[in-house]
């Protein structure tokens, strides 16, 4: 259509629309000899860069799978995630040497090698709408992550949910600092970006000076961001004089986004969004576009125009406004379910099509949904979801920890960060600092509680289960 329109740009690297599709359809061959079909898995393991969406795009092309690996996390919980998926080939970005990690392995220089020697030209593999197009890994609250299965229909579906808020034009310039292996980035910014043939300018990680040198100088129309990289921008130096003008839409959301946040982008003259969702609802499922009262900023917003949320209440019935209850979605952008895990799916996902998220929200009398909290008590630090259940199983391992904790606490940076609480066993001794080292290397930095405290004793109730929302509480004005 515009083969001559830049499409993705990355230091020292852009290529436009011509030139993605021919290495894409060049990559997708390669693979193929790699003997990579329909169905097969296909891992990424780095920043965000051109090889990364050429991967995506080249699986797709073949009716293979993406799976996208969390750069963030150890080497034991990658190797987990590569086992479960079952990737053959794994492609390795800059500055990963993939070592100990199975499959077989490509380097960014073999990677050009395969697209140097495989032919161009239209591919004519018969991909089905319903296909499953990317896995993606989320943790659950048994702490072992699953695969979230995403077809080609619920992509598009999600962007269709995102351009019917959000009117993104031809001639966009997004900016992709928020990292590709999470669905945020790749379904709310690359995919709609490249479906309306924008640039999308990949960065390989997010800066607040580089995200205000490159919306100087490339005229950066639309980002998204979690909460903690917006909060950021608003508390630089250069916030109040940097020229934003070019900035038409922002998008924010992952984790709960404060509405003094929102009101400071505003009174800066922007347009700031708030969406929410997850990985498995590809990930839109509520959205608070441009034009609704002022007074419902506080909220996450409607259900996207394709979409269904309700609310239910603990008793099984639906909530009605005012009353708290389960967020459930609907609609052609759920996942059908996860990779291999008959059982957690049949958990997550009722017969008729609607996902259970965990999450706590509640409904005013004209439809907005406010998010309130979570069932589970995962917590969100800096966009990156930790489930206590995985930290704590590792912290017992350690001799001298008889019981311990982990929640959430407010933190000004992260949003949330995590505080472990830890009753030492009788006689023995060890230092927080001891503690948190037997973590590290086993788990992703961002799990590692920010916080260890020695107690004599955890809260519990008379059938002495732990009262964590006890600890929660205690612990919300204290901080830290
Ligand atoms: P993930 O699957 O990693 O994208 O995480 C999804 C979770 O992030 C949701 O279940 C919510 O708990 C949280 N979340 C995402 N967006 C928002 C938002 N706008 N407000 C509050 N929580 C959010
Ligand atoms: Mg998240």
């Amino acid at each position: 259509m515009t083969p001559g329109r830049p499409a993705v740009g990355y230091p020292g690297i852009d290529r436009t629309y011509g030139d993605l599709y021919d290495r894409v359809t060049r990559l997708a061959r390669a693979f193929a000899d790699l003997d990579v079909g329909r169905g097969d898995r296909i891992a990424y393991l780095g920043p965000n860069h051109p090889s990364l969406v050429e991967t995506f795009f080249a699986a797709g092309l073949l009716g293979a799978v993406f799976v996208p690996l969390n750069t963030r996390l150890a080497a034991p919980e990658l190797r987990f995630v590569l086992d479960d998926s079952g990737a053959r080939v794994v492609v390795l970005g800059e500055g990963q040497d993939g070592g100990g990690l199975p499959g077989r392995h490509l380097t960014q220089d073999a990677f050009e090698e395969l697209i140097a020697g495989a032919p161009a030209g239209p591919l004519d593999e018969p991909v089905s709408q319903d296909d499953i197009c990317l896995i993606m890994y989320t943790s659950g609250t048994t702490g072992r992550p699953k695969g979230a299965m995403l077809t080609h229909a619920n992509l598009i579906w999600n962007a269709v949910n995102l351009l019917v808020d959000v009117p993104l034009a031809h001639d966009e310039v997004t900016l992709v600092s928020a990292p590709l292996f999470h669905i945020a980035a790749l379904a709310q910014t690359l995919v709609p970006t490249v479906l309306k043939g924008g640039r999308a300018l990949l960065e390989p990680s997010f800066g607040v000076d580089r995200t205000f040198d490159l919306v100087e100088s490339e005229r950066v129309t639309m980002m998204f961001g979690v909460p903690s990289m917006f909060a950021a921008l608003a508390g630089s130096p250069r916030w109040a004089t940097a020229d934003l003008s070019s900035l038409r839409h922002l998008l924010c959301g992952g984790a709960p986004v404060p509405e003094a946040l929102i009101r400071a982008y505003r009174e800066r003259g922007l347009t700031f969004l708030q969406g929410y969702g997850m990985t498995e609802t590809s990930p839109g499922a509520l959205f608070l576009g441009a034009g609704h009262p002022d007074g419902k900023l506080g909220s996450a917003g409607v259900p996207c125009f394709f979409s269904d949320v309700r609310l239910v209440a603990a008793d099984g019935s639906p909530a009605v406004p005012g009353e708290p209850g389960e967020v459930y979605v609907q609609g052609p952008n759920v996942m059908p379910g996860y990779w291999r895990r008959p059982e957690e799916t049949a958990k997550a996902l009722s017969a008729d099509g609607w996902f259970r998220s965990g999450d706590l929200g509640v409904t005013d009398a004209d439809g907005y949904v406010r998010i309130s909290g979570r069932i589970s008590d995962m917590y969100i630090s800096g966009g990156e979801n930790v489930y206590p259940a995985e930290v704590e199983s590792l912290l017992y391992e350690h001799p001298a920890v008889a019981e311990c904790a982990v929640i959430g606490v407010p933190d000004e940076k992260w949003g949330e960060a995590g505080k472990a609480l830890v009753v030492l066993r009788a006689g023995m001794s060890a230092e927080p600092d001891e503690l948190l080292a037997h973590l590290d290397g086993r788990l992703a930095r961002f799990k590692i509680p920010k916080y260890l405290e020695f107690v004599a004793e955890l809260p519990k109730n008379g059938a002495g289960k732990l009262l964590k929302a006890r600890l929660r509480e205690r612990y919300r004005e204290q901080r830290a």
